[in-house]
Formats: C-alpha cells, sequence, structure tokens
C-alpha cells in the first residue's frame, strides 16, 4: 500500500519561473543586475507604493526599516504575541524593547482598545501584524499610531494581495513588509520587500542593505554601518513571474479554501478563520481553532493523529511571550490571554494552490473522525 502523504505548503512552480531563472544564470548578472530594480518597479506598481527595497527576507526588511528610523536601545515599539517570531525578533535584534498587545478575540489581530495604554514617552512605532493573512484593524491601528505622532510599520509578511477597505495590505501604514519564502502567497526562494512613501526612508534602507554604501559614490564607499541584505537576480527573476500571476494564485487559493468551508463549516467543534467584511482575502493558511471545551492536549494529539496518517499540520502560531527566550526576559502564561486561548487551540492544514479537492476531502475527513476520539 503507498501512503498518502499530504504537505502543509508548497510552492507553484512553472516553466516561466524555471525559463526566467536560467535566463539570469546564461546573462551572467547574478546579482545587483537589471532584474532587482525591474522587481521592485513591478511591486510598486502591484501596490501602488512610490518605492520598494527588496531584500533577503522578509526579516530583513524589517529590521532594517526599524534600523533606518533611528529606532534602537532604549526605544518601545509595540506588536501582538500572536505572531510569527520574527515580528518580534527584529526589534530585540535593534536593541530597541518590544512591548506586546494582546489579541482582539475576533479580529486575532493587536487590539486596538488595549493599544492606547501601552503607549510612553520611549514608543516609537507600532507595529501591527496581519496574522494569518488577516488585515482586520489595521486602519484603526495606524490611525492611533498617526494621531500620538508614532511610526506605523505593518507586518504584512503573510498578506500580499489582499484588498482591505479599498487598499492593499501592505500599504496601510508608513512602511509595509511583504515575505517570499514558499510558503507564502509568491515566493522568490527567499526574499522580502519593504514598500512604502517616504523617499528618505527608502533611501536609508536601499543603502544599509547594501553595506552602507551612499547612493552614487563608488563601491568602496560607505557613509554608514551597513548590512548586506541583498537579493539575487535570480530571486528577483522568479519573483517578477510570480507577481504576474497573483491573481491566478488568488483564485486558486479562494477555491482551496471554498473547498475547506465547505467541509469543515457546519461542524460546531471549529471555529474558522474570521474575515472581515469589506475584504478581498488572498488566502496564505488555512487555519481551524477547536472550540473552548477542547485543551493543548487534545490539539496536540490530534496534530500527532494528522501527522502519522501523512498530513502536514502546523500549530500557527504558538504565543510568542512563553517561547523561551521570552520567558527568560519575564513573561510568563497568563500575560495576554487572549493569545493563549487562541493559540493552544489553532491547527493549520495543508494549504497551497494546487491542492486537490480529493486530498481536501481526505484531510477533512481525517480531521473530523480523530476530533471524534478526543
Ligand atoms: C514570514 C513572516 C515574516 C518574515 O519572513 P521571512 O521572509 O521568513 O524572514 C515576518 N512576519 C510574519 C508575520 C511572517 O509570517
Amino acid at each position: 500500500m503507498t501512503e498518502r502523504r499530504i504537505g502543509l505548503s508548497g510552492p507553484d512552480i512553472t516553466d516561466a519561473e524555471i525559463d526566467a531563472v536560467v535566463e539570469v544564470m546564461r546573462s551572467g548578472r547574478l546579482s545587483l543586475g537589471p532584474k532587482l530594480p525591474e522587481f521592485e518597479q513591478a511591486v510598486c506598481e502591484y501596490t501602488g507604493s512610490k518605492y520598494s527595497v527588496a531584500v533577503n527576507s522578509g526579516t530583513s526588511a524589517l529590521f532594517l526599516c526599524l534600523k533606518a528610523m533611528g529606532i534602537g536601545p532604549g526605544d518601545e515599539v509595540i506588536t501582538t504575541p500572536f505572531t510569527f517570531i520574527a515580528s518580534v525578533g527584529v526589534i530585540l535584534q535593534a536593541g530597541a524593547t518590544p512591548v506586546l498587545v494582546d489579541i482582539d478575540p475576533q479580529q486575532l489581530n493587536m487590539a486596538p482598545s488595549l493599544l492606547e495604554n501601552k503607549i510612553t514617552s520611549a514608543t516609537k512605532a507600532i507595529e501591527p501584524v496581519h496574522a494569518l493573512g488577516n488585515p482586520w484593524g489595521v486602519d484603526d491601528v495606524c490611525e492611533i499610531a498617526k494621531s500620538h505622532g508614532l511610526y506605523s510599520i505593518e507586518d504584512s509578511c503573510e498578506a500580499l494581495g489582499t484588498v482591505y477597505k479599498g487598499k492593499k495590505s501592505g500599504c496601510f501604514g508608513d512602511a509595509g513588509f511583504y515575505g517570499f519564502y514558499p510558503n507564502k502567497q509568491i515566493t522568490t526562494g527567499e526574499g522580502g520587500i519593504m514598500v512604502t512613501d517616504d523617499r528618505a526612508l527608502a533611501e536609508s534602507c536601499i543603502s544599509l542593505r547594501n553595506q552602507g554604501r551612499a547612493p552614487g559614490a563608488g563601491w568602496l564607499s560607505h557613509d554608514r554601518v551597513g548590512y548586506n541584505f541583498r537579493l539575487s537576480d535570480i530571486n528577483c527573476a522568479l519573483g517578477i513571474v510570480q507577481l504576474a500571476r497573483i491573481e491566478e494564485f488568488k483564485t486558486k487559493r479562494k477555491a482551496v479554501a471554498r473547498k475547506y468551508t465547505e467541509f469543515l463549516s457546519v461542524d460546531e467543534r471549529l471555529t474558522l478563520q474570521p474575515i472581515p467584511d469589506d475584504c478581498d482575502f488572498n488566502w496564505f493558511v488555512y487555519v481551524v481553532r477547536l472550540s473552548e471545551s477542547f485543551s493543548a492536549e487534545d490539539r496536540d494529539q490530534l496534530m500527532s493523529m494528522m501527522s502519522e496518517s501523512g498530513i502536514g499540520v502546523g500549530n500557527y502560531f504558538p504565543a510568542v511571550h512563553l517561547q523561551p527566550f521570552m520567558r527568560k526576559l519575564g513573561y510568563k502564561r497568563g500575560d495576554f490571554p487572549v493569545t493563549e486561548s487562541v493559540s493552544d487551540r489553532t491547527i493549520a492544514l495543508p494549504f497551497h494552490n494546487n491542492l486537490p479537492d480529493s486530498d481536501i476531502e481526505f484531510v477533512c475527513g481525517k480531521l473530523l473522525s480523530f476530533l471524534d476520539r478526543l
């Protein structure tokens, strides 16, 4: 008997991507060639942003932005514990202090009502995250940032292509970020980008990603301490083709999500991902949440049973404040009860553009029958 294996995610690569990469390889210009500005221009056109700065990961893009904003020791940046670790890690890497705000139980993003209490004289920026690709509430958070004269930096790494209240996610803040790891909506293998309308910010980031070189100055002239966060032309060529296909991807992702929802929405033991009104969602992952009667142990047992059946699953997201290095900073269970309650009971199911209906049916069948056993 051949065992069925269904991966948690997977990229959608065609001959067009392969040909584009091969063309760069044959050109001899593997980095800082024409594909970098072409990719950045395509992202600007797609998002409607004035400037974009492509780098080697979404994490690098967030980190560079903090550095370019002059955020460092003694400064506070407010974000949420219900996110991927990078959102909080970059604040610590910059030497600043992350200040966490619990999530809204419906939106699953930073609760605007809890935010204002966390703003101090040391606060420099607010970093809303589109958890699980959902931008719900980002407009309110950016408004609060603005009214206090603070930067808003929008971690939209999971939400490229989602349109909320008529605006592309990633375009609400002073700067927005997208990630291109292979499980994101589009991939460059590894990569990320910052978008902004702030010219000075973009120019600082361009210099910082390339060893602090001054624009127009020589290769070995550096006017500040920088990094090497460059994205190669090979990656950019892949990104150009992927971005050109984003509407096709969005349609495919919606179809996969619709199929899951058909199978799972009737079961009262499950809560499906919330989507706000006036949101054209470019699905990132398909995450279900077990009802309050289940424990974290139940969820973990369910994940083991799914894995043993060859089904890729993930516990998106474990609460950031309960990660070992955050506990060492003094955080503990009970600090952010909504985040804890949600993250104890979520499970991400296999999700990618080309997931066949028969696989979705198999995954849902297993999920529901394992739930009966808990
Ligand atoms: C993926 C992701 C990032 C950063 O992505 P990398 O490209 O892997 O560095 C940042 N924030 C969130 C919420 C993400 O999901």
